[in-house]
């Protein structure tokens, strides 16, 4: 007796399920392989291969990072200078970070036209503290060297020059050189860029983009002086 009443129930149970199969199809809708597929919001990336932004910073600069350059008794303290770390684009085609000091009231001007220059392409051989070279201004030269302060007299005089203010800067002085009225210049591997107008990779031509951004900012181009003859140097107000 027990018997058959499990095998009813057992019976029952089964057809229950069946009869609910079949009774409620499942929605096309809801099935996973029939499903419209829907648009996703894709974030541009930006482009893997191109170079990094211009990117700058603007720091006190301490004592000891100036061990040549500055000394006491120079016009300006190395408390009123900066170092500005700075992108620039090499020679090599390639985007670099380089080192310049100058007065801590034009850090803006210097940054905007380096700016500028970077994003145009413009190449500089190299920007390392005069330091490197021991604040000798000829050596720094002869390395083709972009460099700010250095407290100095201006070349053939026993006057401060602006680089000993940090208002002024020599930019790949190889390409650009001091030309005295005579049409000479000191440097030897700086003779075939006497003249100008001369093309050539970080050459400085009179009424170029280079002379505008730095006057846009109120700094003067030695390229303008009469008889010598400054291609490398640009200065807050001119001198
Ligand atoms: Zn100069």
């Amino acid at each position: 007796m027990a018997f058959v009443v499990l095998a009813s129930v057992s019976c029952g149970a089964q057809e229950q399920s069946a009869s609910a199969t079949t009774s409620v199809p499942v929605p096309p809708a809801s099935d996973p392989a029939h499903e419209t597929p829907r648009p996703v919001a894709v974030t541009p990336k930006p482009e893997p291969t191109g170079p990094p932004p211009f990117n700058s910073k603007v720091s006190r600069v301490t004592r000891d990072r100036l061990p040549h350059s500055w000394q006491p008794g120079c016009p300006v303290s190395y408390r009123d200078l900066r170092l500005v770390t700075l992108s620039y684009w090499g020679f090599d085609g390639k985007p670099h970070t380089g080192e310049v000091v100058v007065r801590k009231t034009v850090t803006d001007d210097i940054v905007t036209v380096f700016e500028k220059l970077y994003d145009w392409r413009w190449p500089i051989r190299q920007m390392k503290l005069v330091d490197a070279y021991k604040a000798d201004d000829y050596d720094s030269i002869d390395a083709d060297n972009t460099s700010a302060f250095n407290c100095r007299r201006a070349t053939g005089s026993s006057n401060w020059s602006n680089h000993a203010y940090g208002e002024a800067i020599d930019i790949n002085p190889r390409e650009n050189p001091y030309v005295t009225a005579s049409g000479d210049t000191a440097h030897q591997n700086a003779k075939k860029f006497t003249k100008r107008p001369t093309k050539g990779k970080g050459v400085i031509n009179p009424g170029d983009k280079v002379v505008k951004a730095f006057s846009r900012v109120g700094w003067e181009w030695g390229g303008y002086w009469s008889g010598t003859k400054d291609y490398q140097h640009f200065s807050k107000g001119g001198g």
